[in-house]
């Protein structure tokens, strides 16, 4: 699992003005409803999540996607000391609604597996679960 040492280490100090972070124009061919049509992120999330939404699309999982809670976001994780990947716009959140943090996740496996396989690691497996939030599973 990516660490934020490691996100320090290859981007450089989380800031609004990241050299890695870019305004991404979301191609017509991915767009999805409540997905922002321009999305602040870093360069290297656009290949995986490309590819995580064109599965999306393509196995009718993208009715499940209610909302879009975000990329890039400076902060420490919940609760903790350590930062967020979302420091480095290499994370997002979706239906956070029914997918808090530490509740049991909403999401369906073959909505999941449209993000495992594509480069993403997700937060509903881990200890503390964070069903809404996937990140880069490697940089
Ligand atoms: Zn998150």
């Amino acid at each position: 699992m990516v660490t934020s040492q490691q996100a320090l280490k290859k981007y450089g100090p989380a800031s609004d003005s990241n050299p890695s972070l870019v305004l991404w124009d979301v191609p017509t061919n991915l767009e999805i409803g409540m997905i922002p049509k321009r999305i602040y992120c870093n360069k290297d999330l656009i290949g995986p999540l490309s590819l995580a939404f064109k599965k999306l699309i393509d196995t009718g999982s993208v009715k499940e996607l209610k909302t879009w809670d975000g990329c890039f976001n400076i902060r420490k994780k919940r609760g903790l000391t350590s930062m967020s990947l979302h420091s480095w716009a290499i994370a997002i959140d979706v239906n956070a609604f029914e997918n808090g943090l530490g509740q049991t996740p909403k999401l369906s496996n073959k909505f999941v597996e449209c993000f495992t396989s594509s480069g993403f690691d997700w937060g509903g497996t881990w200890t503390r679960k964070d069903g809404m939030h996937f990140q880069l599973s490697k940089i």
